[in-house]
């Protein structure tokens, strides 16, 4: 019996997402592959989708299906476990699976504009595609490297993970907890060296796309005969797309890259290592709102594999997986060089020590003694521009933003009052918009404001600034890094972006400015991020055999958070916050998804929501908070409010989500609405 129906899946809003093509007579949709890219027409425009399977019949008469206009076979089919994981990424988190697939893909595997037939009847092909697939053949033989870069001896800690590691070659999660500078990356090293002996191959995944030339270069020396695939978002679409194929055809034999990593076919996958699991930049927040981390569970469990998931401040979702027995714990409590050992964290109390532009004695006095030693301090501040606000000083004008519930942040270097939420931007008013005044002042500290009164006060020392208006420049970040690293600046001025994974070897001093507010925040997990963000900056410190020191200003020293970062007792603070949230019965203990809405009122938005909650009145087995605005109600002119549905059980959310997007995807309004899985943000 002939098949004669294709389909298709397409990037459309459309639930489920895959749509119904005709095959012209002769060809039967059995022999495509799922997997196939195809060209075919929508509205008006030709598309490129992917086949996700075949049919007999359809919907509609076979005679009103569209044709197909091509089956491409420029590139290697997308394996099933692709297709597969993308089906599961698409259930979970409630999108249409074409609105999964296609995103995924590299843009040059995705657009059809590029393709072409030559003659008639001839084969579609795309030039694009075609000089890859040739850059593809170039890149098989890599020239033989230097000398694989020496392998330390792994100490005790680690060559148990290590051996633990080796002997798992089916499905197990892994959580390898490892202070600062225990040598998590030798570790990963080593599993992958294992991996690469059996002939497979390993994906690695980093939160930060600042950090993937580091552990790129590492993973080079270490390996220097194998091709190495990177992948981010800064990547030009060529480069993408050949990163993409070097994974897909085998080719490469090591992909390492952020979140969208995850998405890349590896067809002979063996491991996949999570760096910094913790990390929230491993949800995406826009799109499909997916964790990689979550998916690179799911996938490893899909595939059979070992993952591994490190961090030196795991998540608490992680941390309870080890209670319960379901993730496997490997610690490494030591600094893995030996002279290294752990930064001394103190508290400076701000009641006693009053600061001066921000600064208190205790950290001048440090910072000079730091200088005149020759070693190098970073000063943290979560903070970018001069000043969170500009106000007036005579009627209290401040500088906030039209489109959003927030200040425009005064950016003195080029004179400017931004807001960090939307693109608004405008020069600094002359004189109070509200009263005349010309008195007008900053309150607060940011980067700038600190740098400038750094330098005034220390006008010998060589001061930079790392955040993201300092680094705005392509490969501005690499520059100042690697400045950074061969000693040429004494003080690093910075925000997170400093934070995570950096070895500075003569970096002895952190100073900490201001990280009192996350204390009070309304988000019940500020305090677990204010946590991973402050252990992740100590350990900068001292992590060669410069003895590394930590001063943190604060008004409340004797808060339990700052006791246990003192401690360096990552495992008390997680059990304070586990019984917390479980009393609470928040997550992990319990599974959220939130709906929001945005619209030009805030009444169209809530009105929406609560249509919403009326429709879904009885989910067995789910909570539904009633709707409320958002934190940050107002952004770049929408005014945006939103609905927390829970459960303990996860089948259940599951099975409630599926009936709200149903409902949603039914709904014809102009408010924007969408729906997020566990949400890190509430
Ligand atoms: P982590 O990722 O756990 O913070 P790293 O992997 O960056 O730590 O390692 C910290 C430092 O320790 C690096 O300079 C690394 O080369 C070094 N190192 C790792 N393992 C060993 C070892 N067994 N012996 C000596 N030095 C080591
Ligand atoms: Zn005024
Ligand atoms: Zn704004």
């Amino acid at each position: 019996m002939s098949t004669p129906i294709l389909r298709v899946a397409l990037d459309a809003p459309l639930l489920p997402g895959w749509f119904d093509y005709r095959l012209p007579a002769g060809i039967d949709a059995a022999a495509v592959a799922p997997g196939t890219r195809v060209l075919v027409p929508w509205g008006r425009r030709t598309v490129i989708g992917i086949v996700v399977g075949s049919a007999t019949e359809s919907a509609l008469p076979l005679a009103k299906l569209k044709p197909v206009i091509a089956v491409l076979d420029d590139v290697p089919v997308l394996p099933a476990s692709w297709l597969a994981l993308g089906q599961f990424a698409a259930q979970y988190y409630q999108r249409p699976l074409g609105e999964v697939l296609l995103p995924a893909l590299p843009t040059l595997l995705r657009r059809a504009s590029g393709y072409k037939q030559a003659e008639p009847n001839g084969p579609w092909r795309s030039a694009s595609i075609k000089g890859l697939l040739k850059r593809l053949t170039q890149t098989a033989s890599n020239p033989p490297g230097a000398d694989a870069s020496a392998a330390p001896a792994l100490n005790v800690e680690q060559a148990e993970a290590v051996e633990a590691l080796a002997r798992q070659s089916g499905f197990q999660t892994f959580l390898l907890h490892g202070v600062t500078g225990s040598g998590k990356t030798e570790v990963y090293l080593h599993a992958v060296a294992a991996v690469l002996a059996r002939g497979q191959q390993a994906l690695i995944l980093v939160p930060e796309i600042n950090l993937t030339p580091q552990l790129l270069h590492v993973f080079q020396q270490r390996f220097p005969d194998i091709v190495i695939a990177s992948l981010h978002s800064h990547l030009a679409d060529g480069e993408r797309a050949l990163a993409w194929l070097q994974a897909q055809t085998g080719q490469a034999r090591i992909v390492l890259g952020t979140r969208l990593a995850i998405f890349t076919p590896v067809p002979q996958l063996g491991l996949i290592v999570v760096d910094e699991e913790h990390d929230p930049s491993f949800k995406q927040q826009e799109g499909l709102r997916y964790s990689a981390r979550d998916l690179a569970v799911y996938r490893a469990h899909q595939e059979n594999i070992p993952v591994v998931l490190g961090s030196a401040t795991p998540s608490l979702e992680s941390w309870l997986q080890v209670e319960r027995g379901k993730y496997r714990r490997l610690a490494l409590t030591q600094r893995a060089v030996a002279a290294a050992n752990l930064p001394a964290i103190r508290m400076i109390d701000m009641q006693r020590h009053k600061a001066n532009h921000g600064l208190t004695e205790p950290v001048l006095g440090a910072l000079k003694q730091t200088l005149e030693r020759g070693e190098q301090a970073l000063v943290f501040l979560n903070r970018r521009g001069y000043a969170p606000v500009l106000s007036c000083t005579s009627c209290g004008w401040v500088s906030s933003c039209k489109a959003c519930s927030a200040f425009m942040v005064w950016h003195k270097l080029d004179g400017r009052l931004r807001c960090h939420h939307c693109s608004a931007e405008h020069a600094v008013p002359r004189h109070c918009p509200a009263c005349g005044n010309v008195d007008l002042a900053p309150l607060g500290r940011g980067t700038q404001r600190i740098e400038e009164h750094l330098q005034t006060l220390f006008p010998q020392a060589r001061i930079s600034r790392v955040d993201r208006d300092s680094t705005r420049r392509k490969h501005s970040v690499q520059e100042l890094l690697a400045q950074a690293h061969a000693g040429e600046i004494d003080i690093l001025v910075g925000t997170q972006m400093l934070a995570k994974g950096h070895d500075f070897q003569r970096l002895s001093l952190v100073a900490v400015v201001n990280p009192d507010t996350a204390l009070f925040s309304q988000d019940y997990r500020a305090a677990e991020r204010l946590f991973a963000q402050l252990m992740q900056v100590a350990g900068r410190a001292g992590r060669a055999a410069t003895a590394g020191q930590v001063l943190l200003q604060t008004r409340y020293p004797q808060h339990p958070l700052y006791q246990a970062l003192t401690t360096h007792d990552y495992a008390k603070f997680a059990q304070q916050l586990l019984q917390e949230r479980q009393q609470a019965g928040w997550p992990p203990y319990a599974h959220q998804a939130v709906l929001r809405a945005e619209a030009a009122t805030l009444e169209a938005a809530l009105n929406f929501l609560q249509q919403a909650q009326a429709a879904l009145n009885d989910l067995p087995g789910i909570l539904v908070y009633d709707s409320v605005p958002m934190r940050m109600a107002r952004l770049a002119g929408q005014e945006r409010a939103q609905l927390l549905f829970e459960s303990t059980s996860r089948p259940a959310l599951q099975q409630a989500l599926t009936q709200a997007n149903t409902w949603l995807h039914a709904q014809k309004t102009r408010v924007r609405w969408s729906l997020e899985v566990d949400p890190q943000e509430i």
